[in-house]
């Protein structure tokens, strides 16, 4: 059921001031050329926090505008990289003065634990700016050896202005992934944050015209996805479209950069991971990581290890401990150090998942444990850890991505039963695999068709890892030396190594 912090529910944390509501374009925040304005709402208590300009496709065209100019007349992608590598360092510096107020904007917008805000999530934005940083200056081509007498290069070039669109869940640290390798690479960009979460955005907005970043270069359209998203995935003057989030959605942004520019698209779509526990594992380690795979985040992780396969050796003992640390697991107001779990991000994303719920009890799954709301002061949109086992992987709560705290769970006998069930999915973001068999290890690890496999962990996360997706997760890559390279052009440059061949 999941224990809860009734009593703390009115958090005694000061909640920031909302500063910045306004849209960020060329270097100023301006009112939406509509002057129309959306509610973004505290998913704790379904009050209003702040209202926030909504931008349309005329407010995206004047981003556009400025980041073309940018782009093709200012100074950022003509700097040497160690200059833009210095303004973004002192951007991360600025981020680490500003911690608790970001990891504040991101729990009321978002419903995301503070202490965790503040010691992983906002830290980290600034270490994916400093590793991106770091790469400025280091963007070269290759000498080629040419089959005849010609001598050529490659040059990699900054692709142009991108347009980055972001998801709810993880409002700076997929903001940061997107924009720290478009900065390097001496991109001009525009973002548009979710509707749900564009509180830290614009605060980023305010934090790299401080740092130094020039009028033009990062520009915040905050906004609705089938408007001002559209408008920047159908514009023709955007080059490359940087997008995280549904694949209903991808499909649209892959259309319409087909349907009007070819532009370049990279997609980070959804998951339904499977986390593989055989006989061997420790059944308290592996217990403990398959509910944080799917309670993490409250389930509102790309992530989360959703279908959970456990070897029938041990199959009864995990479930009994998976159920006594689900309902240890403490939810409630996000502010407070105790609480592990918080609220979902909005009314529509909590409906979403009981009904979810309701359709595994319908199919015929067992529920463990929770499945039901969690009255919290009568407010907010908080739902209770829950299990269900003996499902198939025809019933809805397998096939399709949830994004909430629901785990559904099964018995295997073999390996190769245990890939079968794993790769029948239409999503390819990321396993788990728990054994102490190097050789079970391995061959799992090779024959799951995903993105990232971790093996004895999970959630583990590196600047210098490769994320990204196979099949209906998308394609293109985040994180890494990838990350940074689809931002880039590569050129060839031939030149005849004497005289022209031609004359
Ligand atoms: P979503 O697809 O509904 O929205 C994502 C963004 O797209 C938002 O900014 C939204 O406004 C915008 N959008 C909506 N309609 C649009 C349109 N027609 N054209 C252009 N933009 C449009 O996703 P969400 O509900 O915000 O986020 C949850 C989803 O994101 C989940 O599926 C999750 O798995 C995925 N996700 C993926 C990763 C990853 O790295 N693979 C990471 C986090 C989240």
């Amino acid at each position: 059921m999941g224990s809860h912090c009734d009593d703390s529910f009115v958090s005694s944390v000061k909640i920031p001031t909302i500063k910045f509501t306004k849209l960020f374009i060329n270097g100023e925040f301006v009112d939406s050329i509509s002057g129309k304005t959306f509610e973004t709402i505290d998913p704790r208590t379904g009050d209003v926090i702040a209202r926030i300009a909504e931008g349309d496709k005329e407010d995206v065209d004047l981003a556009v505008k400025a980041a073309r100019d940018a782009f093709d007349h200012g100074p950022w992608p003509r700097f040497p990289g160690s200059e833009r590598a210095r303004i973004m360092m002192k951007f991360a510096d600025l981020i680490d003065q500003n911690v608790e107020e970001l990891a504040a904007l991101d729990t009321v917008d978002a419903g995301k634990l503070f202490s965790m805000g503040k010691a992983v999530d906002i830290p980290n934005v600034a270490s994916t700016l400093r590793y991106y940083a770091g790469a400025a200056d280091k963007i070269h081509g290759e000498v080629l050896k040419m089959s005849r007498e010609f001598h050529a290069y490659t040059l990699r070039e900054p692709i142009g202005v991108v347009g980055h669109i972001i998801p709810w869940n993880y409002p700076s640290t997929l903001l940061f992934l997107k924009i720290s390798p478009a900065l390097a690479a001496g991109c001009t960009m525009v973002v548009k944050p979710a509707e749900q979460t564009p509180l830290s955005a614009l605060y980023y907005a305010h934090l790299a015209k401080l740092a130094g970043i020039p009028d033009g270069v990062l520009n915040v359209v905050t906004g609705f996805g089938p408007t001002a998203g559209a408008a920047i995935s159908s514009h023709m003057d955007v080059d490359a479209i940087s997008f995280t989030g549904s694949s209903e959605v991808g499909r649209k942004v892959m259309h319409a950069a087909a349907e009007s520019n070819l532009k370049v698209v990279s997609l980070e779509l959804g998951g339904k991971s499977p986390l593989i526990i055989f006989d061997d594992a420790d059944i308290d380690v592996a217990a403990q990581l398959a509910l944080v795979g799917i309670l993490f985040n409250k389930g509102e992780i790309c992530v989360a290890s959703s279908r959970v396969y456990v070897q029938e050796g041990i199959y009864d003992e995990v479930v009994k401990k998976l159920v006594e640390k689900a309902k240890a697991w403490v939810v409630g107001d996000p502010f407070d150090p105790k609480v592990q779990q918080g609220p979902q991000v909005d009314k529509k994303q909590f409906e979403k998942i009981l009904s979810y719920i309701e359709h595994g009890k319908r199919e015929g799954a067992t529920l463990l444990t929770g499945g039901k709301p969690l009255e919290l002061g009568g407010k907010g949109y908080y739902i209770e850890p829950t299990i269900f086992t003996d499902f198939k992987e025809e019933m809805l709560i397998a096939k399709d991505e949830i994004f909430g705290p629901v785990m559904a769970l099964a018995k295997f006998k073999t390996i190769d039963e245990a890939i079968e069930r794993a790769n029948k999915t239409k999503f390819g973001l990321a396993a788990g695999i728990v054994t102490k068999d190097l050789n079970v290890a391995n061959t799992v690890s090779r024959s799951i068709r995903a993105g990232t496999i971790w093996i004895n962990c999970y959630f583990a996360f590196d600047n210098d890892c490769p994320f990204g997706g196979y099949k209906m997760s998308g394609f293109g890559r985040d994180s890494g030396l990838e990350g940074l390279n689809k931002y880039l052009h590569v050129k060839s440059v031939v030149t005849p190594l004497y005289n022209t061949p031609w004359l």
